[in-house]
């Protein structure tokens, strides 16, 4: 019998693991869960994914993608993530990068995966897979100047971004301001409420400081 624990919207299921291992996995990833939602940009994506009707499915990982990865999408059912809190810390891609790689990053990186099926805009009109990432490390970088951990600088690897904060955020936001216009556009209810987060780099903040005097 698989082991599991359903936590607000989320049905964590251990499976493929016994005993012991099950019960400490789905404990793990409540715990981890519960902390997000004491971080104002893990309460924003939480609350998006408090107020969708499906829920979100969390299990191990399974080796899909490498021994250094986790999935997050989901279909017409809900949620779906593929995680595993120590697979970054036992995978050589630990070791490739200090950004954006700690269990509650990567976590958070696929529960914007999340957002994005539910809220209908995975790879609505013009948005291709790699702005997905983009959107995925964009907000989970929101996180990581959150907790005063260095941003990460792209998708694919896991390097700190070395130029100081005020200028990279300067630099990414005439960069991808049509990616930032897309958050906006797409899934308005979370950036109105990213957009208050004030931590060093959070280019949804700055759009809105930019574009939006008032409304928000
Ligand atoms: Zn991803």
């Amino acid at each position: 019998m698989t082991i599991e624990y359903k936590y607000e919207h989320f049905l964590v299921r251990a499976i493929g693991l016994e005993g012991v291992e099950a019960k400490r996995y789905v404990a793990q990833v409540v715990g981890m869960l519960r902390a997000l939602d004491s971080l104002r940009t893990g309460r924003a994506v939480q609350t998006f994914i408090r107020a969708a009707s499906q829920w979100t499915r969390v299990q191990p990982y399974d080796g899909r993608g490498g021994p250094c990865n986790a999935w997050g999408g989901g279909n017409n059912d809900g949620g779906s993530i593929f995680f595993t809190p120590l697979t970054f810390a036992k995978a050589p891609c630990a070791s490739s990068g200090a950004a954006g790689n700690t269990p509650m990053e990567i976590l958070m990186h696929e529960l914007v995966h999340v957002v994005r099926v539910i809220s209908g805009n995975w790879l609505k009109g013009s948005v291709t897979k790699g702005d997905e990432e983009l959107i995925a490390v964009m907000i989970t970088n929101i996180l990581s100047s959150e907790l005063n951990r260095c941003l990460r600088g792209g998708y694919g690897s896991f390097p700190c971004v070395n130029s100081p904060i005020g200028e990279y955020q300067t630099s990414y936001y005439k960069a991808y301001l049509p990616l930032i216009e897309t958050v906006h556009k797409q899934n308005q209810s979370l950036a109105r409420v990213l957009a208050r987060i004030d931590v060093p780099f959070n280019p949804i903040r700055m759009y809105y400081q930019r574009t939006q005097p008032g409304v928000w």
